[in-house]
């Protein structure tokens, strides 16, 4: 493997907000805070009770706004701040727990929790607040129109555009805590050794789409993942 790169990307899944004490999307029993996937993360969900959805992300909000970064998230701002490459973050999760650990350049390609999308006019608000069936359109000013900035099933994929620009562009690719089975991001990994990338992956287990790393570091990010950016730092810097 190489030891300098100018172009990192980074694609963070469920497993880097556990380390948090978030609840991974996908848990085993097929439950999001023991609500079922279907009905709080499908648009058939949320035209059917959408005052269910909106009070579901109302509290998923609290519950992040109290959430810190671990160790992962803070050693991507290291990344960020001390290696001599440009370093991106696209990521699966809706949380913000990239954006307080100071992380920048980071894609939502699922959306963000502390957002709210006019179905009326398209225009993204960011909110902590609470969003209901009452809430109004700041910019149209039609009442009722609001949902969640969460990427439903079924719903195209945020910010798509710049993700696959970098993925063309990097010349490592890590992931952290993904599953390798939601498509499209699981697929990341093949566009980006496509157009020539090393490839990692920082993983609790072995993962469905293993075979199309080069390296697999196992155990918990909060963990592997700071030692290897000091690792990829202070290399960096013998060779400048
Ligand atoms: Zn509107």
């Amino acid at each position: 493997m190489n030891s300098t790169y100018k172009n990192i990307l980074i694609l963070t899944g469920a497993g880097i907000s556990a380390e948090s004490g978030l609840s991974t999307f996908r848990s085993s029993n097929g439950l999001w805070n023991n609500h079922r996937v279907e009905d709080v993360a499908s648009i058939e969900g949320f035209e059917c009770n959408p005052a269910l959805v909106h009070d579901f992300y109302n509290e998923l909000k609290i519950e992040v706004a109290k959430a810190k970064p671990n160790a992962a998230h803070l050693a991507i701002t290291k990344l960020q701040q001390e290696y001599p490459g440009q370093v991106s973050i696209a990521t699966q999760n809706v949380d913000t727990l990239h954006e307080k650990a100071g992380n920048q350049n980071v894609y939502h390609i699922h959306g963000q929790i502390n957002q709210a999308v006019c179905l009326n006019c398209g225009q993204v608000m960011e909110t902590w607040g609470d969003v209901d069936t009452e809430t109004t359109c700041p910019h149209c000013h039609i009442m009722g129109m609001m949902k969640p900035n969460i990427v439903f099933f079924g719903e195209n994929l945020l910010c798509m555009d710049k993700v696959e620009e970098l993925l063309r562009r990097c010349d490592l690719f890590i992931s952290i805590g993904t599953s390798g089975v939601v498509y499209p991001a699981a697929g990341f990994v093949q566009t980006a050794k496509y157009y020539g990338a090393d490839t990692i992956e920082f993983t609790l287990e072995t993962t469905a789409n293993n075979f199309l790393f080069d390296k697999h570091i196992y155990g918990k990010a909060g963990e592997t993942f700071p030692p290897f950016v000091d690792e990829l730092i202070k290399k960096a810097k013998k060779e400048a």
